[in-house]
């Protein structure tokens, strides 16, 4: 069991030696920015933030923890939506930031990978492949801040997944330090390797409890030539599924992203983030926003979004469309999309959820979940959006208009028993791409299979028998 009591000053020392002073931060103003998350969920104190610049720091601050039993929260950019990345209140946890290590250590453009450091953001890595005329293609709108080592910890999806993926599906090999200090390098480049069992896969989403990730190397793709963006208005959820069904029809894998917009979240835009615009002269329900890429030609994408959105308009299917006449445009459209998750802040108290249930279900999801969450809250606001084309919404739910927001806050787990209830009926997931981190620990084993759970544990209790790792995130602990 690892120490919830603050190491002894002894211990830090040690600790704050391996860094050196300047990296291995003390005073609470050099501390805060993380210490508090995104969400302002979460709030944690710790007695060292420790910022190790190279693979063998790392190393040997995870010796020293499993030889003296203190608990390691691995950071990458903060941008966790489920707390995994911030110490608890305890004071005893140490936060091992990777943000230092950010070399691009290799571009193989003719191989199509990439090496990149655990600190690299992934804007970084965009740029890098960019530079190299290749695609990384993982895109969240967190992308500016958060980290290639953190993507890989929480798998994460965002809006390229229906075309590429998520993060699992663009990682080759990694690099990682074990609980016990030891390194593994298993950067591999190869596209086919079957020698036995798929570790990487384990410490891909397993949220820094099972090691820490060091580097990667990963998959790049060919830059598409042109790629399209439109808006197009619907009735409804089970019209933007009919949508859906007909583009990926006409275009088959240029369909690289298909994203349902519902107005009120397009309303908190306009609201809340200035220099945005509606995009149609009227307001609608629904909105979906896709994008068509082509490798051959700007006009092949523009004719197959075209096409497949005339056709749907003259089938009754959507009411309206607006094709982006410009990059900026299309930049303004994907600001819409992307800027939905920060204006929820504006508008009080919100309570979120990342679920995934099979396409065809969305409407009804929808539907029932509106239904529950307004019966359970009257005035409650629901926000549903996200990625439509992999079954993921994120159905937030805003505070009546003037309720007190510590008092619906309260409430919680109350709204989530509710959404998750309705989720589970479809057969869907209560955690799509965020994680579960600290925010959904206590519901892992309503969802997971008996014995899938004692597998979990028993790969926990493998790689990290004593529990330095992130305790308290993911599992419970792994013998409860
Ligand atoms: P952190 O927040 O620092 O850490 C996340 C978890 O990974 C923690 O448990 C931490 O302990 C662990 N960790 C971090 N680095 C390492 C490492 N090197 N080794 C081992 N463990 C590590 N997520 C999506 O999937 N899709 C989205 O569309 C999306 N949109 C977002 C939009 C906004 C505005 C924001 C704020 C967040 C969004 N996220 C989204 C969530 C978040 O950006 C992702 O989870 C991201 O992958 C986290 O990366 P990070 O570097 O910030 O990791």
């Amino acid at each position: 069991m690892t120490r919830k009591n603050p190491p002894s000053p002894e211990l830090i020392e040690r600790f704050a030696a391996i860094v050196g002073a300047s990296h291995a931060l003390r005073s609470p103003d050099d501390q805060a920015p993380y210490l508090t998350e995104w969400r302002r969920l979460y709030h944690g104190r710790t007695p060292l933030v420790l910022r190790p610049g190279s693979i063998d720091e790392v190393a040997k601050i995870l010796s020293l923890a499993s030889e003296s039993d203190t608990s390691i929260v691995p950071q990458g950019g903060n941008t966790g939506l489920v707390g995994g990345q911030v110490p608890d209140e305890s004071g005893a946890e140490i936060l091992v930031s990777l943000a230092r290590l950010d070399r691009i250590r290799e571009v193989d453009a003719e191989g199509y990978t990439l090496t990149a450091e655990a600190g690299v953001t992934l804007a970084g890595v965009q740029a890098a492949a960019d530079e190299a005329d290749r695609l990384f293609p993982l895109s969240l709108a967190s992308e500016g801040s958060c980290t290639i080592g953190g993507n890989i910890s929480t798998n994460a999806g965002g809006t390229g997944v229906l075309a590429y993926g998520n993060t699992r599906d663009l990682v080759l090999g990694l690099e990682v330090v074990l609980a016990s200090g030891e390194i593994w390098n298993g950067l591999r480049r190869l596209r086919k390797d079957n020698t036995g069992y798929d570790l990487k896969n384990l410490f891909i989403g397993a949220e820094g409890t099972l090691g820490i990730v060091t580097a990667a190397v990963l998959k790049l793709h060919p830059k598409p030539v042109g790629r399209e963006v439109a808006i197009a208005a619907v009735e409804s959820p089970a019209d933007a599924v009919a949508l859906f069904d007909r583009v990926k029809a006409a275009a088959g894998g240029a369909v690289v992203a298909f994203e349902l917009i519902g107005r009120r979240g397009l309303e908190f835009v306009l609201a809340h983030a200035p220099g945005n615009r509606d995009p149609m002269a009227t307001p609608h329900p629904w909105y979906v926003l896709v994008e068509i890429a082509s490798g051959q030609s700007r006009e092949e994408a523009r004719t197959l979004l075209e096409a497949a959105l005339g056709e749907a308009i003259e089938a009754g299917l959507a009411t309206d469309a607006v094709v982006a006449e410009s990059l900026d445009q299309a930049a303004a459209f994907w600001r819409l999309r992307h800027m939905i998750s920060e204006v929820q802040l504006h508008e009080g108290g919100s309570v979120k959820h990342d679920i995934a249930v099979p396409i065809a279900a969305i409407p009804a999801f929808v539907e029932e979940a509106t239904r529950a969450v307004e019966t359970l809250i009257p005035g409650a606001r629901t926000v549903p959006f996200g990625h439509l084309g992999d079954g993921n919404l994120h159905f937030n739910v805003s505070q009546p208009v003037g309720a007190d927001k510590a008092a619906y806050l309260a409430r919680w787990e109350e709204i989530n028993a509710v959404v998750h209830a309705i989720v589970r009926d479809h057969g869907g997931s209560i955690s799509a791409e965020h994680g579960i981190g600290r925010l959904k620990r206590d519901l892992v084993a309503s969802v997971r299979d008996p014995v899938e759970l004692s597998m979990m544990r028993q790969v926990k209790r493998m790689l990290d028998p004593k529990g330095i790792l992130n305790p308290g995130r993911v599992l419970i602990h792994p013998d409860d």
